[in-house]
């Protein structure tokens, strides 16, 4: 296999790379497209992979696999991964601010359209496994990466080994119910699960501005936004208390918009709020940076198809970092 294909799936944006044993060679990143038939998205793929493949001055036939890292939950249909993702599909949740009627995405049907061999992960999953592979986790056997961005999700890894469940969607905490006295509704339909009270979207639904205008108001003195972002990270830490008290971990990477921006004053409310409960549990749990930055999802999806003689020399030269110099955004 002399070429791979890597495409990162989020409820924003959606990237498509293409790497080979020396490196990744192209990154070119759109807006996740959301109007159209259900195969829009995964058609969007295949249009920016076909883009990539130009830019390297290969073709779509010359990748011999494909990776994705996905936002989720996924369902299987024929035996083939579909995204019920709240942030992409209008039919569910009934918020009313995704302009589609979507209940499902076929995902991997369209691949294999074009690629016999397809590897589809949870973007957070896959997170994970690259900074397991290449990053902040090589050495840490009871971990999670945690994404606070559009959404709320975790890649759960217990005793060494990454949890995928019955449809590969073992950690879709942000999903996990709090309390049943908010009216924060997520996108999925629920209220007073962990991303309806803090993730970026539904931060916007509750507060009528944009997390980037929250967070503005909140460097101008904002009392209201202050207290908002101090109640939404509240919540997110109480989240990482459940999922530390049911799995016994001990390091949480996490990455995503709002913490890549604020994760410098955030933590210290999120880690109170761990760490507020049950010391036997809580104590010596870390927070800590992702080392493959923003963009590990990227590097996630490639990794789901890597040859292991690859991932020995992209380790040991450090090749995913040149996924930065490579991006064509
Ligand atoms: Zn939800």
């Amino acid at each position: 296999m002399q070429y791979i294909g890597g495409i990162d799936i989020g409820g924003t944006k959606m990237a498509a790379l293409i790497a080979d044993r020396d490196g990744p060679l192209v990154r070119i990143s759109e807006a996740t497209v959301k109007l159209g038939t259900e195969r829009a998205p995964a058609e969007q793929a295949m249009t920016m992979l076909k883009l990539a493949c130009e830019k390297a001055g290969i073709t779509l036939a010359d990748l011999g696999a494909v990776g994705v890292s996905s936002c989720g939950p996924f369902v299987r249909n024929n035996g083939f991964i579909e995204l019920v993702a709240p942030n992409i599909c209008g039919g569910i949740g009934n918020r009313g601010d995704l302009l589609n009627e979507w209940q499902s995405v076929p995902l991997e049907a369209v691949l294999r359209e074009h690629f016999s061999t397809v590897v589809i992960q949870n973007d957070c999953v896959a997170a994970l496994a690259a900074e397991r592979a290449f990053g902040a986790l090589q050495n840490e056997d009871n971990c999670a990466y945690v994404t606070w961005s559009t959404g709320i999700g975790f890649g759960l890894c217990v005793d060494g080994r990454l949890l995928h469940g019955k449809n590969g969607n073992a950690g879709h905490a942000g999903h996990m119910l709090l309390t049943d006295q908010s009216q924060a509704q997520c996108g999925c339909g629920n209220f007073g699960d962990a991303e309806s009270l803090a993730s970026g979207r539904n931060l916007e639904a509750q507060y009528g501005r944009s997390p980037a205008d929250l967070f503005n108001a909140v460097k101008e003195g904002d009392v209201k936004a202050h207290a908002a972002v101090v109640h939404a990270a509240k919540w997110f830490g109480r989240a990482l208390y459940n999922v530390t008290a049911t799995l016994d971990l001990k390091v949480f990477v996490i990455g995503g918009s709002i913490w890549h921006h604020h994760g410098d004053w955030l933590e210290p409310i999120v880690k109170e709020e761990i760490c507020a409960h049950m010391p036997a549990l809580t104590t010596g749990v870390q927070l800590i940076q992702p080392a493959l930055d923003s963009h590990v999802a990227d590097i996630g999806a490639l990794y789901l198809v890597m040859p292991e003689a690859w991932l020995i020399y992209w380790r040991s030269q450090s090749l995913w970092q040149r996924v930065a110099e490579v991006d064509l955004a």
